[in-house]
């Protein structure tokens, strides 16, 4: 099975979530900065290898579809991170924000 391009979270309206298999901080980020730099084809488990762990530096850092979009839509999670994270990807979008 091929791996799901970015352009699926973006027909979905979803974020991906980036989970950093060291430290285990799971954070979700907008995909329209990253579909930006490499391009909408790109496959969403191939963002992870170019991210960083701003936590803990680690490299080996997961990325997957955030589901709980799918079902919330825009409407506040209950998932516990920074709301300031959201859209706040200036100079890296690539770095993840913990
Ligand atoms: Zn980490």
């Amino acid at each position: 099975m091929a791996a799901v391009p970015l352009q699926f979270l973006i027909d979905e309206g979803m974020r991906l979530l980036a989970h950093c298999l060291k430290c285990g901080r799971c954070v979700p980020v907008d995909v329209a900065p990253i579909a930006a730099k490499f391009g909408a084809d790109f496959p969403i488990p191939h963002v992870g290898k170019r991210m960083r762990c701003t936590r803990c530096g680690s490299r080996l850092v997961d990325t997957m579809p955030y589901w709980n979009d799918k079902s919330i839509r825009g409407a506040p999670t209950t998932f516990a991170y920074p709301t300031q994270l959201t859209g706040e990807h200036r100079s890296d979008p690539l770095v993840l924000r913990c």
